[in-house]
């Protein structure tokens, strides 16, 4: 009964969790917050990793029972995302992986949340909506890999309804949409719109736009089952608009756990088990991270 440890950090949370055959043992997180406007930046991101990550260790390993002679495999975020945070935790892995003698596994965070999606969703072989603060794609499982059936490559859905809301419409709407500049500003001086107002149209929007490409790759695909992942799943109006569209042609949305949609060690731990069951472990001299690094890239081999 295989057990691994894995650790992520690839954005502003930094986790450690263990799991053991399908069982989800421990998982500790800290999140790094900055003061509401600002936005985190890399490297004070990889310092705060850099203070917190041992605890988190330490802290699984006691939550789940275990010590490091009981692990089998550590598994450890390899991209995508940014580069210092995930250095730090890259830098924690290969030290510990030999300090304790145990295979390495890189992995992919994108299939991170898929499988652990696919474990707690139970679902068999789903069309994949990932939306978080990083990414945007939806995904279908095909000869040996995930195979990206549409993605935003400029700014991901969690990014945009962030800083839309954060730092108010304006300046943002200015920068993506020149030709229409003038629009908001005037909204919000008639009193036509407020700026609740705006922040729910572009949500709406955005999460309708999203459920048209899910509703169109779960008819490519022939699917009858949709796995929402990604820090943007815990929208309770998103998972309203996936339920409605799903059901309407008889497919399901699978359940979803909110505490593992976020960024966390046990999702990379569980993508880690499943490639250390079909022998893909990870070199120390090929465990360099990349900050780019395409859910597409990866052969998936422990499915058939
Ligand atoms: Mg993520």
């Amino acid at each position: 009964m295989p057990a691994v440890l894995g650790l992520e950090g690839s954005a502003n949370k930094v986790g450690a969790g263990i799991v053991r055959d399908g069982r989800i043992l421990s998982n500790r997180r800290e999140t790094f917050v900055t003061p509401p406007g600002s936005g985190f930046a890399p490297g004070p991101t990889g310092r705060h990793h850099r203070r917190v990550l041992l605890d988190l260790i330490s802290g699984a390993l006691s939550d789940a029972g275990l010590g490091p002679r009981d692990l089998d495999a550590i598994a450890f975020t390899r991209g995508p995302g940014m580069g210092a945070p995930l250095a730090v935790v890259a830098v924690v892995a290969r030290a510990l992986a030999q300090l304790w003698e145990l295979p390495l596994v890189g992995v992919n965070h994108c299939v991170g949340h898929i499988e652990m999606g696919r474990l707690l969703g139970e679902a068999r072989d789903p069309v994949v909506l990932y939306v978080s603060g990083g990414n945007t794609q939806v995904l279908c499982f095909s000869r040996c890999r995930y195979r990206i059936l549409g993605e935003t490559l400029d700014l991901a859905l969690g990014n945009c309804l962030d800083r839309y809301a954060l730092q108010r419409p304006q300046p943002w709407l200015q920068h993506r949409a020149p030709g229409s500049q003038a629009v908001t500003p005037k909204l919000l001086e008639s009193g036509e719109a407020t700026a609740e107002d705006l922040c729910f149209s572009l949500q709406e929007t955005a999460f309708a736009m999203v459920a048209e490409v899910a509703e169109r790759a779960l008819a490519l695909a022939g699917a009858q089952e949709l796995l929402l992942v990604g820090g943007v799943a815990c929208n309770q109006r998103l998972q309203e608009m996936l339920r409605t569209m799903c059901s309407a042609r008889g497919a399901r949305l699978c359940p979803i756990d909110e505490r593992y949609c976020v960024d966390n060690g046990a999702m990379i731990a569980q993508a880690g088990w499943e490639m250390l069951r079909v022998g893909q472990v990870t070199a120390l001299s090929d465990s360099g991270v990349t900050q780019r690094y395409r859910t597409d890239e990866v052969e998936v081999t422990w499915r058939d």
